[in-house]
């Protein structure tokens, strides 16, 4: 069984998807460390996303290996552990650049398809139920205001002990949602049959009963 989350950053879809994950035993695939990871390589390499022709030589040689360890998952580039360096905030910003080029989202769409093919897995991302698994089971669409998606992202970051700042955390949020929502490939948008639930005002708690109801009645318990 495949269960698909979508919806823009912030809006709580890795918490609720560990969440259930752990609760119903399934495998919880983050698509977006993926595309962080392309982001990271084309950081590195300095390229500047422009270069078509340097990303693809980049994304051809890439090993992208997810790993999971005491069940959680782990991102290796090359053979080495990027976990930690995707997440900072000036990868969120590549990770939506070379998330635009087709040919990025060719390749890790079939890893997608491949790494989830046995088992009940729950994959969280921003095409999921419309372009990754259009057939899943069950889809979700999360959204909350962008203050909230802000103020969630900005808390994250200071407990992760990086550097913040509230506007510009806003301003990346709202240019990042505006990148994924019109890119010309597998835009960011709610699949027709997705139940989409505002988390605006709702505690992660709150959200992941919700959703759990919701997995619970299609399970049929
Ligand atoms: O989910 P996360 O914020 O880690 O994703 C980073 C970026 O990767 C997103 O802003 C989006 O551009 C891209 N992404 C995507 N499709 C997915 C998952 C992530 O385009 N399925």
């Amino acid at each position: 069984m495949v269960i698909a989350i979508d919806g823009p950053a912030g809006a709580g879809k890795s918490t609720v998807a560990k969440y259930i994950a752990k609760k119903l035993g399934f495998v919880y695939l983050d698509t977006g460390a993926m595309y962080r990871a392309i982001g990271l390589k084309v950081y590195e390499d300095g390229c500047g996303v422009e270069n078509t022709e340097r990303v693809k030589e980049l994304l051809d040689d890439s090993v992208i290996d997810i790993k999971y360890v005491d069940g959680t998952q782990t991102v290796w580039l090359d053979g080495k552990d990027v976990s930690k360096e995707i997440r900072l905030n000036h990868i969120s910003k590549m990770a939506s650049d070379v998330s635009a080029l087709p040919f990025v989202r060719e390749k890790l769409v079939s890893m997608q398809r491949k790494m989830s093919e046995n088992g009940d897995y729950i994959l969280d991302g921003r095409d999921i139920g419309t372009v990754v698994f259009p057939g899943a089971e069950l889809k979700f669409f999360l959204t909350a205001s962008v203050e909230e998606r802000a103020t969630r992202r900005y808390k994250e970051l200071i407990e992760k002990g990086q550097q913040a700042d509230f506007d510009t955390v806003k301003k990346e949020i709202e240019q990042r949602d505006y990148n994924d929502s019109h890119r010309k490939t597998s835009p960011l948008k709610k699949a027709d049959d997705a139940i989409e639930l505002d988390t605006t005002g709702l505690d992660i708690d709150e959200v992941c009963a919700r959703i759990e109801k919701e997995v619970n009645r299609v399970l049929g318990k």
